[in-house]
């Protein structure tokens, strides 16, 4: 059986790179994959684009409200009738996903035997899951944290966001187009000192 795989940490923690790296280890031994992503993250529409400047574009985008196993059986389909079946899913920025959507991954390891590997940030700027981040936490067969170092050198573990040199502690989970928000990786200790002692 398949295994749902949740390969999670801080921003910059090189997910997007890890991802990319992953893809390649299967195509290095003739092994199709597909790349995918929720549709709301807009920086970038369709690509994956990681810091250390590689690109790639997703195969599909998965939308809000569209059920991820059923546009992964099509892209499937199409790999098959081309002649290579799938032997792995790559999902980029899957905080983004529904809960719904994050058990469609974990049938699609479970049912249709298609190891998933799903890449994502584990809480948001207030220190809350994000909702695809919290179901992947809870069901996923395999966790496994990327690391990340704050500013003082400790591990980062939260994500403080940061309008000029001046972090914020109230706004919504997504920041909206056109604000222009940065995010720092912070540990537990700077987090608290930053935020005046507020935890979420
Ligand atoms: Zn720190």
């Amino acid at each position: 059986m398949a295994k749902l795989y949740f390969r999670y940490g801080a921003m910059n923690s090189g997910k997007s790179t890890a991802l990319l790296q992953a893809a390649y280890n299967y195509e290095e031994r003739g092994q199709r994959v597909l790349l995918a992503k929720p549709a709301i993250d807009t920086k970038g529409a369709s690509q994956i684009e990681s810091r250390l400047g590689m690109t790639r574009e997703v195969d599909f985008l998965i939308a809000a409200g569209q059920s991820a196993r059923e546009v992964f059986g099509q892209e499937r389909t199409k790999a098959r009738e081309g002649g290579s079946d799938i032997a792995c899913l790559l999902v980029d920025e899957a905080q983004f996903l529904e809960p719904w959507q994050v058990d469609d991954l974990f049938r699609i390891a479970v049912e249709d035997d298609i190891p998933v590997l799903a890449y994502g940030i584990r809480n948001d700027f207030l220190t809350h899951a994000f909702p695809g981040s919290g179901r992947l936490l809870a069901i996923a067969h395999t966790l496994e944290e990327l690391k990340t170092i704050c500013r003082c050198g400790r591990k980062a573990v939260f994500n403080g966001r940061r309008i000029g040199d001046r972090f914020v502690f109230d706004g919504d989970q997504v920041a909206i187009d056109g604000v222009a928000v940065a995010y720092e990786s912070l540990c537990g200790h700077c987090y608290l000192q930053e935020s005046g002692g507020r935890l979420g």
